[in-house]
């Protein structure tokens, strides 16, 4: 069995309180760990070995940080196999998706902004009598916190940005998904990564990551959660004027417009809504399609759903796993009762199935869902679930469709489907959304912003928007003779 343990200065360290939490193999139910459990005096060691790091790490000219980041991504290439077997074993997710996503996007997030950074231009601003020099600093100590579903492919997003602009990190990755971080830390001491510029607390969010909040010498906070939890971070870190970026729910929307490509569409919803198991922030839970073709629309999209492989992870083929853990599970199972209560109906799935080879344990299982009939206002359609259950929807015209789509408190993501390119751009113009797809889902590009409005967050992460954030700005103002 696993003991998980902080990462301060280098080192791997008991947590001052000496105890621990249970890690689970969501798929199996079967215990795998014992995860440190840390507090405020943890956090504080931890600033403390990230604050004598900084003044060596943030002297290092820019090329030498580059260098690092290559280094690390070699290093993480070396081990990929494991870094999938683990994330899989941690969260239940497919294989072939922790390879394919989890494994390959940690990687690339350190070649990215080794390679993004180095091509970026001074920025200088000519007047007539003077001129500007925008100089860009590190912030100093910085948190990272982050959740449970794609733990180190978003944790890696923030480390490496982060790191190459200078600052040092106190991480807490969620209590529930530790193991990839710690994998991680064991590679930065294989490569004699130096000491204290990154630092991992683990732990329960009010034990472990409330003092980051609250920490006065922890700068700014990048933080990728639940809205609710968004909240307290705002709460808590706002007054003390530390930066913020907040990435946080969402609700998103999947379009069908009439003209679409029915079976492009039916297989990219299908993809949106279930992929991780619902368990994405950008999946496409509410699925709106036109009238005009909803009735083969839906045929196209059951016959996907009902086709999708689920079972254990380790198996190669396996599309969808479990769910990342048994509470989740009856939160999500919580809705789709509710749904029944709000006048839906189950068009498929809703149930735990039988996982063939893993009969009798406790997996945290539910078969890919989908809900008709309900009202867009419902709880069900405008509540995050965060599982595999999506509600479809009936709009009669594309005025319609643009204010369904915008009826909820989120606004992070969504897809339209249409064959016109143009009347698609047009369509997404109008969300009230941080990123939306035409005719693709989760199609990214690391140089483009990536982030939510109204509930789903403040600020954007990726290329330009990372490297801002990860750093203050001084304007030199030079006066020519
Ligand atoms: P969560 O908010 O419960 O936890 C996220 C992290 O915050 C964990 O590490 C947790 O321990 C920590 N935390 C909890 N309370 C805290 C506190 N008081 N102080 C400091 N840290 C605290 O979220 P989750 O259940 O792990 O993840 C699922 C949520 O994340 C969903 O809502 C999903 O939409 C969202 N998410 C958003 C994005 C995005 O980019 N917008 C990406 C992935 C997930």
């Amino acid at each position: 069995m696993e003991e998980i343990k902080n990462f301060i200065n280098g080192e791997f360290q008991n947590s001052s309180s000496g105890e621990y939490i249970d890690n689970i193999n969501p798929a199996t139910g079967e215990l795998i760990g014992k995860i440190a459990s840390s507090n405020s005096i943890d956090v504080q060691n931890a600033v403390e070995a990230a604050n004598m790091a900084f003044t060596s790490w943030s002297a290092l000219t820019l090329e030498q940080r580059i260098i690092w980041l290559d280094k690390i991504a070699d290093a993480l290439e070396a081990k990929k196999e494991l870094v999938a077997q683990t994330e899989s074993k941690d969260t239940g997710k497919p294989i072939s998706l922790a390879r394919r996503v989890d494994a390959s996007r940690s990687i690339s997030n350190f070649r990215f902004f080794a390679q993004f950074t180095s091509q970026q231009n001074p920025m200088e601003f000519e007047m007539e009598d003077a001129m500007n020099y925008v100089h860009r600093k590190p912030v100093g100590v910085v948190g990272l916190i982050t959740p449970w579903n794609l733990p180190l492919y978003l944790l890696t997003w923030k480390i490496a940005p982060a790191l190459v602009m200078g600052n040092t990190i106190i991480a807490k990755p969620s209590e529930l998904t530790p193991l990839t971080a710690n994998l991680f830390a064991s590679i930065l001491q294989d490569i004699d990564f130096p000491k204290g510029v990154f630092n991992i607390v683990h732990g329960l969010g009010p034990s472990a990551g409330q003092p980051i909040l609250e920490h006065p010498k922890i700068k700014a906070i990048s933080f990728t959660g639940g809205t609710q939890t968004g909240r307290i971070v705002a709460k808590t870190a706002a007054p003390l004027f530390k930066k913020l970026s907040l990435e946080l729910g969402g609700k998103n929307a999947t379009v069908i417009l009439a003209d679409a490509d029915l079976h492009a569409a039916a297989k990219g919803a299908a993809r949106a809504g279930f992929t991780n198991s619902g368990q994405v922030c950008l999946c496409g839970s509410r699925i709106l399609v036109d009238a005009s073709i909803a009735q083969q629309f839906t045929e196209l999209f059951l016959t996907e759903v009902r086709g999708m492989k689920q079972g254990n992870p380790l198996n190669e083929a396996t599309e969808i796993g479990s769910l990342i853990s048994i509470q989740h599970l009856e939160k999500v199972e919580s809705y789709v009762k509710l749904a029944k209560q709000e006048g839906g109906t189950i068009l498929t799935g809703g149930n735990r199935p039988t996982i063939s080879g893993l009969e009798g344990s406790k997996g945290a299982y539910l078969e890919p869902t989908v809900i008709g009939g309900l009202d867009i206002n419902s709880r069900t359609a405008t509540e995050e679930i965060f599982g595999p259950v999506v509600t479809l929807h009936i709009f009669e015209n594309e005025e319609q469709a643009i204010e369904m789509t915008n009826s909820t408190e989120y606004g992070l993501a969504g897809s339209v489907w249409t064959t016109n390119l143009e009347r698609g751009r047009k369509f997404s113009e109008q969300i009230e959304t941080g990123i939306m797809w035409v005719n693709t889902w989760l199609h990214r590009d690391l140089r483009t912003p990536f982030g939510g409005v109204k509930n789903s967050g403040v600020g954007r992460e990726g290329g330009q928007w990372s490297l801002s954030f990860f750093s203050e700005m001084t304007n030199i103002c030079v006066k020519l003779d």
